[in-house]
């Protein structure tokens, strides 16, 4: 069951992807995907075009989003799994999540103004796909049209992370509340790309203890946001804190990511599959 095509991590143009939802669904099947998550950040608008498509395609289609929250100062992404996505007080809670988003945008971009670089909103949003869901890739990827850097990597190192000038701190949801709206939603809980945090392992630990308390169910233990070291060390958390395991790319565009659909390894054999009761 580990070994099954699986990716539920992926992003379309409705958040920082490039890609359309049915465009991104196709991708994936070329890749050889057999059952795919389209998981925008803070966004289920995607979710029709993507079940279509996938359905089209002959794929298994698993409804996503990914809820960005702010735990102990730290943003985290918690991902949500099958989830009914016309359910109103998920909608509802996504909807006040993104709309700050638009304001952070302007904030940043005067930020890079002080530093020289002009004209960074209305350079970002020449990439933005859904106007409520400005994100801090859209101006990465302007600050390398510009020259500005090589990668969009490069730009989050030297502009967009914490301390750094383009960086302006923002307060999402609560881990309560995205797993109150996952849940109440009829979906699973994951940890999104629990590796990526700076979290010490006592934090770490919290946050796993915590989410368990909420009804948290999955981390994802195989991510294009892990470095292949990190699949067997979260294999091994997740089972050590009694946790399903997920497998996603984190797919954002052709070529942009650290792995692509192909390369990804499946799941270590020790876990437990998110999917273990879905097909
Ligand atoms: P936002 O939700 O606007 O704060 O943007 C977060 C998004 O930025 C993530 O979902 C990633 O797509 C992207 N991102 C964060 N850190 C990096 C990084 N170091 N390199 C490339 N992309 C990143
Ligand atoms: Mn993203
Ligand atoms: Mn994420
Ligand atoms: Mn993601």
């Amino acid at each position: 069951m580990t070994a099954m095509k699986v990716d539920l991590h992926c992003h379309s143009n409705v958040s920082d992807g490039v890609l359309a939802p049915a465009a991104v669904a196709e991708y994936a099947r070329k890749a050889g995907v057999e059952a795919w998550a389209l998981t925008d950040h803070d966004e289920v608008g995607g979710i029709a075009a993507a079940r279509a498509a996938a359905e089209a395609q002959g794929m298994r289609f698993v409804p996503g989003v990914e809820i960005s929250i702010t735990w102990a100062n730290e943003t985290v992404h918690i991902v949500g799994l099958q989830i009914d996505e016309h359910n109103r007080a998920l909608v509802e809670g996504l909807a006040c999540t993104r709309s700050g988003r638009d304001n952070r945008g302007r904030e940043i971009a005067k930020q890079l103004e002080a530093i020289g670089i002009d004209g960074a909103y209305e350079g970002a949003l020449k990439y933005v796909g859904n106007p409520d869901l400005m994100s801090r890739t859209h101006f990465a990827r302007y600050l390398v049209e510009i020259g500005a850097c090589a990668s969009t990597a490069e730009v989050f190192k030297k502009y967009l992370s914490e301390g750094k000038p383009g960086y302006v701190p923002h307060c999402w949801a609560s881990l309560e509340q995205s797993v109150h709206w996952i849940r109440n939603a009829g979906g699973v809980a994951v940890i999104a790309h629990p590796g990526r945090y700076r979290f010490s392992p006592l934090a770490q630990g919290q946050l796993f203890d915590e989410f368990k308390q909420l009804g948290g169910a999955a981390i994802e233990v195989v991510t294009g946001s892990h470095t292949p070291d990190q699949y067997p060390e979260y294999a091994q958390l997740a089972n050590y804190y009694g946790f399903l395991a997920s497998r996603g790319t984190d797919f954002h565009a052709p070529g942009e990511s650290r792995v692509d659909f192909a390369a990804l390894p499946p799941l270590p054999a020790n876990v437990t599959p998110v999917w273990k009761d879905w097909w």
